[in-house]
């Protein structure tokens, strides 16, 4: 497994895996490896024949107040675990290499139109412009044919999705159904946070995502109904604080009010345990009748 650490030398090993007719996925990370990331991997590997996983902490994706800093970097496990994985290439810049002109800033960036209005987007301003021009500098640094993501970020997905459409991006994109742990609560680097009863209080997302689920599929259309319903069984939890419950159109993820037979709704949720903020979501097709 290589590690490389500049764009300029990735961009050459790219070209040269290329012109050889070498397949390429890559899979970007934030690092902080969890068993998430290697499903990812390993749909990586089922798709290409050459993976490279990013290990990059954007900077420019965290917002004000938010835990950059602190965010966890256990490199050397992270390599440990990619090797026994079968990555191929680990693309590991540091911030001067993605960033190299920081002191007169980034004059170029990737928006997105109305997606990143809602969900995470209506409380991390900025986030996704961050997310959407990382991608895109990945994309030109690996030059992957195929990329994946994780459904577990699903606003992110939807979001690169419609970029690469929008933009003529000729890469494909594959997303990974979320990867739990077996009581329900999906693998995160932000887990590590959770003290041992915020722990034990987390699967309740997953278990309340699955109710609104199931009342979707027994026929309930009212998404008021449903949300208020969700958001009770979330202020529930002990020790959770809901920042979002929304119930929206699985493509624009603009809220619907009725939902209709056949247009999938991504049911998505945001709640704090303490400082530390958990996301899940589920992905449901309204059934006909
Ligand atoms: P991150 O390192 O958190 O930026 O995540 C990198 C990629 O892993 C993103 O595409 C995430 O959606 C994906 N990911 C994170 N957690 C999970 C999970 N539990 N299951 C599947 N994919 C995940």
């Amino acid at each position: 497994m290589d590690v490389i650490t500049t764009v300029s030398e990735m961009q050459r090993r790219a070209d040269a895996l290329r012109a050889a007719g070498t397949r390429l996925a890559l899979v970007p990370t934030m690092g902080a490896l969890h068993e998430g990331h290697l499903a990812l991997v390993s749909r990586a590997r089922d798709a290409a024949g050459h993976v490279t996983v990013s290990i990059f902490v954007n900077p420019t994706q965290f917002v004000a107040g938010e835990d950059l800093a602190r965010y966890p970097r256990p490199v050397d496990e992270d390599l440990r675990k990619l090797r026994e994985a079968g990555v191929d290439t680990v693309f590991l810049p540091d911030e001067s290499a993605m960033y190299p002109d920081r002191e007169r800033g980034q004059r170029t960036w990737v928006l997105t139109d109305q997606l990143d209005r809602y969900l995470c987007g209506a409380f991390r301003d900025g986030h996704f412009r961050g997310v959407t021009t990382v991608v895109t500098k990945l994309v030109n640094a690996c030059k992957p044919h195929v990329t994946v993501f994780g459904l577990k970020d699903a606003q992110q997905f939807v979001i690169i999705r419609r970029m690469f459409f929008d933009l003529n991006v000729d890469v494909e994109i594959i997303g990974v159904p979320t990867y739990r742990d077996p009581d329900g609560l999906a693998a995160s680097s932000r887990n590590v946070y959770l003290t041992p009863a915020q722990r034990a209080e987390a699967p309740a997302l997953y278990r309340a995502l699955t109710a609104t689920r199931a009342a979707i599929e027994a026929g309930e259309r009212d998404a008021a109904a449903l949300r208020r319903a969700l958001v009770d069984r979330l202020e529930a939890v002990p020790g959770a604080r809901v920042q979002y419950a929304e119930i929206v159109d699985a493509e624009v993820l603009q809220p619907v009010e009725r939902l209709q037979a056949g247009v999938d709704v991504l049911v998505a949720v945001a709640v704090f345990f303490g400082a530390t903020r958990l996301i899940d979501n589920v992905f449901v097709t309204p059934p006909a009748g």
